[in-house]
């Protein structure tokens, strides 16, 4: 068979499993590769084969819905991946260097949903199928609460726009134990749309971000900003990001200041949208066959891949707990190279079905640890995953705690001991530099630590003539031990790794306690009445204190010279007020304004509601901006915010 046959059974296969069974066998990325491998081609030889994916757009309707026709065509997006793509791309669009108006948009992975209304009244939504025709799903869709089921409009209009799941939604299903984990919030979607119980659409809590008026009788529209005006005035949902601008050079910074974002949004984007605002000019420039010549999407560097899982190995945590590692074949996921994955617990392997051998899907953003999402493929030479029957550290035997899996060793295992020293040394907790996990392993292997208090009483003798310890390093480490003596409450307590007690949980049992004693003393009935403690926290930290070992560890570290200061609240320019951030900062990511207000006494809410007494609007803020000036509420803008944060 020739090349150009190979791939484009290849690519529509894939697409197969994409568009129409919501079951992807690889990444966007790798398909997308294929793609440009097949255009490359089919200019090369100048001939385009009848049923290639480039001729079409999207994938075949499934045949347990009703196909219905658009009242519109919907198109797809051409692409790009650099600026300078996209600066060519806008130098065509302007006559005499003169950029015509541009929006920039969020580039929503989702599936596209078309709405029709008739006389006010929701009657139909399809799926964009072919372009042509779609799926009716409207008994689906009216399940999702963003889309209203009456507009104030009442001539026929068709409004287009992208049905997404909010990651955060994704992981509350996928926390369900008796569920099979949904493999990204893309797949899910489109899962959920397309399911023919509307029963499971709904549980699935889906929104619909409407971007496009379609097809509209009786009205008509200059520019596609009205459409978006007219959108939000008919309470649909639009997006919170919408910029526009004739500047090229402004284009490309919010390109980069939404890459920059990407990681703190709760949905997902695979990229932006630049758009002609000025309909006149988009009807001049047309259409190709698959899409708009007055639209481009920039697309990011990719999230997720598909490799295979060699092996799996168990890493014994400061608990005791054996976590799966997954070995995978090297590979390249957005310039960053992923050669290990966490697979979490025994029980989620099993629910993804995940085996060595599996081709799976591996997904990473900025600051997560590299997570296997779920399988592409299990091939015939797959093995099951066990877990082992004694600790691969220390050889002890293992105990099965519901779905985790112990060492039951742990006070003695060398691996849990030292990373419970290397938590206890952590930046956020005692914070002793230049103890690195390598010189906590030499450490407790000479035998110079077994217990936290032990760090106190060491001594230059005691690290002379250690492999790598030189006068200066000596002096470094005794001196940041001594340092760490004169501490906070709450670092101690998350220091101390209390079953369950993360840096907040700590920071509550000291501003609510006040005293180590009062914590030590402190009942499951008190510490359930602090906010974001439930039961489980409260009784592990009674039970930490019930056990004679970590009091005596207690003991011996104040007996060793720790001492606390009295706790500083965070004061500032924000100290009593709840902050809310919308719009894009050209000078800050979400993070780091987040942070920045934090670090100066200020809480940052996600929502803008009546307890909310200040909002900072970047550019292309939306309806949370609305919503504050209807309640009153003090808006700053980003220079303003600046001169905050200096004060
Ligand atoms: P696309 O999905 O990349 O772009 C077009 C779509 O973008 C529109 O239909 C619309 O739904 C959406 N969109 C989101 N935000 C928008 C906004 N603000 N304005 C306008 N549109 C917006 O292109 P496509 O042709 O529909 O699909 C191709 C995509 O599907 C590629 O990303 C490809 O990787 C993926 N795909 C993957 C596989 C696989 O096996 N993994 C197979 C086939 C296709």
């Amino acid at each position: 068979m020739d090349e150009m046959r190979k791939l484009v059974d290849r690519l529509n296969e894939y697409a197969y499993r994409y568009y129409v069974l919501d079951d992807p066998a690889v990444s966007d990325a790798e398909y997308d590769a294929l793609y440009d491998e097949l255009l490359a081609l089919e200019k090369s030889e100048g001939r385009v084969l009848d049923d290639s994916p480039t001729r079409r757009v999207g994938g075949r309707p499934l045949s347990g819905f009703s196909q219905v026709r658009h009242l519109g065509r919907l198109y797809s997006l051409d692409k790009c991946k650099s600026t300078e793509e996209l600066k060519a791309w806008l130098a065509k669009l302007g006559s005499d260097g003169r950029l015509p108006r541009c929006s920039v948009e969020y580039k929503f992975d989702g599936l596209t949903i078309n709405l029709t209304y008739r006389g006010g009244k929701l009657v139909r939504a399809a799926t964009r199928g072919d372009g042509v025709i779609g799926e009716d799903v409207t008994e689906q869709v009216r399940t999702i609460n963003s889309v209203p089921l009456s507009i104030p409009y009442t001539g026929t209009v068709e409004v287009q726009g992208e049905g997404i799941m909010r990651l955060s939604a994704l992981a509350k299903y996928n926390s369900d134990p008796d569920v099979v984990p949904l493999k990204n919030a893309r797949n899910a979607a489109a899962g959920a749309i397309r399911n023919l119980d509307p029963g499971e659409t709904a549980k699935r809590r889906l929104e619909v971000v409407c971007y496009n008026v379609n097809y509209i009788e009786g009205k008509t529209f200059a520019r596609g900003s009205e459409m978006i005006a007219f959108l939000k005035e008919q309470k649909f949902k639009v997006s919170d990001y919408y910029l526009l601008t004739d500047s090229a050079d402004r284009i490309t910074e919010a390109l980069s200041d939404i890459e920059k974002r990407r990681p703190d949004l709760d949905f997902l984007i695979d990229g932006a949208v630049v758009k002609v605002d000025d309909l006149a000019i988009r009807d001049e420039l047309g259409y190709t066959e698959k899409f708009p010549r007055w639209a481009m999407a920039y697309k990011f560097a990719a999230e997720e891949m598909t490799t295979v899982v060699r092996d799996v190995v168990w890493q014994v945590s400061r608990t005791g707990k054996l976590n799966p590692l997954a070995v995978l074949d090297p590979v390249d996921i957005g310039g960053v190279t992923v050669s290990r994955a966490t697979l979490n617990n025994y029980s989620e392997i099993a629910r993804k079905g995940i085996m060595i051998g599996s081709r799976v899907f591996v997904r990473r953003s900025n600051d997560v640890i590299p997570e296997i999402t779920g399988v592409a493929e299990n091939g015939p030479d797959c093995r099951e995953i066990t877990p082992p029957d004694v600790c691969p550290a220390c050889g002890a035997p293992v105990e099965r705690q519901g779905v985790f899996v112990f060492c039951t060793n742990k006070d003695k295992c060398e691996p849990a001991l030292v990373s419970r020293f290397s938590h206890f040394v952590s930046r956020d907790a005692m914070d002793i530099e230049g103890l690195s996990d390598k010189t906590l392993e030499l450490l407790y292997s000479e035998g110079k630590i077994e217990n936290f208090a032990d760090l106190y009483s060491l001594t230059a003798d005691d690290l002379v003539g250690m492999e790598g310890f030189k006068d200066k390093k000596i002096s470094n480490i005794l001196a940041a031990i001594e340092k760490s003596k004169h501490t906070e409450l709450k670092r101690f307590l998350f220091a101390l790794g209390i079953p369950n007690i993360g840096k907040k949980a700590a920071q509550q049992l000291a501003d609510a306690f006040g005293s180590l004693e009062a914590v030590m003393a402190a009942d499951e009935q008190a510490l359930e009445a602090l906010d974001d403690f439930g039961s489980v926290m409260a009784a592990g930290t009674v039970a930490f204190w019930r056990d004679e070992k970590n009091v005596k560890e207690v003991k011996d570290l104040i007996a060793g010279g720790i001492t606390f200061e009295k706790a500083k609240k965070s004061e500032g320019a924000f100290s009593g007020r709840k902050v809310v951030l919308t719009g894009s900062l050209s000078g800050y990511t979400r993070g780091e304004a987040k942070k920045l207000i934090e670090e100066r006494g200020g809480e940052v809410a996600d929502g803008v509601s009546k307890s909310v007494n200040l909002v900072v609007a970047g550019e292309a803020a939306g309806s949370k901006l609305d919503k504050a000036r209807k309640l009153g509420i003090e808006v700053i803008d980003e220079s303003e915010f600046e001169k905050m944060l200096a004060l």
